[in-house]
């Protein structure tokens, strides 16, 4: 294991590029590592927190008096068409390194930031593609019990931006076996080079932001219907995006100090420059009032509020 720091900043580790520092940080590369970091925050009674590529989370202004556990290292072999990375490992890398090997499949994946087990967590996907599909088995510990676990495709619950691993979050996820298949190295990388350009074509890439900040909810027929008719597409899951329910709300380009609902994508939640995590949750606040309020829906974060 690495040293373990004292009062290291924790916004240039998240795409938010806000919030506080943590009182302990460790970077871990391997689930002894994992073992020993815990060992120590036990032994002194101090919490700890898992941050992954920092890609879906907020870190309060006041930072975290914990120890922070940071995943680092892109630690991966690919066989037979079936990846077992570590889960630290970048997503983007792992799909351009399998597809050097003539391994894909699962390019629109491609430029989700973060890494395998934060995309692992919350079931990441985009272009109608979601990790789950390419899972065989994550492996996690249970920090407490000392436990390490396999989980197959089915045990981890996967859903829409969800997984057993969000709901049980003492889970810690250590590694994940892929399936992949056979495809031709230069088209896969094509492909991911082509869903790239499109995320950055459509504003999603590149921002101070964590993704989408809302989960896109569940709705009343009737607001599936005005939905259905207005952009004239079928709704997934009787669900409606986020993003229209906040511009219908009228809050679209909302600004809270540094904070904005972004113009492009109404649910980025985007730091245009000095924004405070407490101006994230104040807009955060207001959109969900506003939503709630013209809709009687509850907006649910997808984004992580570290505490
Ligand atoms: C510009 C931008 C675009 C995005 N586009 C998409 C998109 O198209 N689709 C999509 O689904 N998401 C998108 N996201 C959100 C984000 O990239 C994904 O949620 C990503 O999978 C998070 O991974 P991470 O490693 O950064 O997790 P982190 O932000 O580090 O962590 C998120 C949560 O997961 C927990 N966690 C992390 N690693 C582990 C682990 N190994 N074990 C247990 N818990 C863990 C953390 O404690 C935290 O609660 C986007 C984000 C940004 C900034």
């Amino acid at each position: 294991m690495q040293e373990i720091r004292e009062n290291v900043p924790l916004a240039p580790l998240t795409t938010f590029d806000i919030g506080g520092t943590a009182r302990y940080f460790v970077d871990v590369r391997s689930e002894t590592d994992i073992r020993e970091a815990i060992l120590w925050a036990n032994e002194r009674r101090i919490r700890f927190i898992i941050l992954g590529g920092g890609s879906n989370v907020l870190v309060p202004d006041e930072g975290l008096d914990a120890l922070v556990i940071h995943l680092v290292g892109n630690l991966y072999g690919v066989k037979d068409g079936i990846l077992d990375a570590w889960a630290g490992t970048n997503l983007l890398l792992a799909i351009t390194a399998c597809a050097q090997q003539g391994f894909g499949g699962w390019e629109k994946l491609a430029g989700i930031p973060g890494s395998i087990g934060g995309a692992i967590r919350g079931n990441a996907g985009a272009f109608g593609s979601e990790i789950k599909d390419f899972v065989l088995m994550v492996r996690a510990l249970h920090p407490q019990t000392g436990e390490v676990r396999d989980f197959k495709n089915a045990a981890c619950d996967f859903s829409y931006r969800h997984s057993f691993f969000k709901d049980n979050p003492e889970w810690i996820i250590l590694r994940t076996s892929l399936q992949l298949y056979n495809v031709d190295p230069e088209r896969s990388k094509q492909l991911a080079q082509e869903t790239v350009l499109e995320r950055e074509r459509r504003h999603l890439q590149n921002v101070k932001a964590a993704g989408s900040f809302f989960m896109n909810p569940i709705a009343p027929k009737q607001v599936v219907e005005v939905f259905e008719t207005e952009k004239g597409v079928k709704s997934r899951e009787g669900r409606v995006p986020a993003g229209w329910l906040i511009e219908t709300a009228g809050m679209k380009g909302a600004t809270v100090g540094g904070a904005i609902a972004s113009l492009q994508h109404p649910n980025y939640l985007v730091n245009r420059g000095g924004a405070t995590a407490a101006n994230i949750l104040e807009l955060a606040a207001k959109i969900k009032a506003e939503v709630s309020k013209r809709f009687s829906i509850t907006l649910d974060e997808e984004a992580a509020l570290l505490r």
